[in-house]
C-alpha cells in the first residue's frame, strides 16, 4: 500500500471509528442526539479521500491495490452504505410529514447508499 494511501485509510477509519463511538454514546446516554449532517460530511470526506486514490490510481487501467487493501476499501464502503441506509431509517419529523413518507436528506442518503454498492460492484465487490 502506498505511503499515501496508507494515511487516507488511517484516517478514513479513525473518522468511521470516532462515528461509532459517537453513536455507542448517544445510544448510552439517550440524550444529545449525533449530529448527521457533520458526521455524514466527514466519513463522505474520508471516503472520498480513499477512493480518490483506489479509482484514479497511476494510470495502469487497475486499482493500485493488493487484494487485501481492496477488501478494506469494499469493507469501508459496505459500512458507508449501511450509514446511510441506518441514518434513513431513523426518526425524522420531515420524513414523517412528507408524503412519500421520506423528506429530501434521507432520499438522498439512501441514493448515496445505492451509489456506494453501485461503486462497490464496479470494483468487484458483490453488495
Ligand atoms: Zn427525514
Amino acid at each position: 500500500m502506498s505511503a499515501e494511501l496508507e494515511a487516507r485509510r488511517t484516517a478514513a477509519a479513525a473518522a468511521l471509528a470516532d462515528y461509532r463511538q459517537a453513536v455507542e454514546a448517544e445510544a448510552q446516554r439517550g440524550g444529545q442526539p449525533v449530529p448527521w449532517a457533520l458526521w455524514a460530511g466527514r466519513l463522505g470526506a474520508a471516503l472520498d479521500s480513499v477512493l480518490a486514490i483506489v479509482l484514479d490510481g497511476p494510470g495502469t487501467g487497475q486499482a493500485p491495490l493488493t487484494t487485501a487493501q481492496l477488501s478494506t476499501v469494499l469493507a469501508a464502503l459496505d459500512d458507508a452504505a449501511a450509514f446511510r441506509t441506518e441514518r434513513a431509517g431513523a426518526y425524522c419529523l420531515e420524513c414523517s410529514e412528507s408524503p412519500p413518507g421520506l423528506c429530501v436528506a434521507h432520499a438522498d442518503d439512501l441514493d448515496q447508499a445505492d451509489a456506494y454498492r453501485y461503486v462497490t460492484r464496479a470494483i468487484g465487490g458483490r453488495r
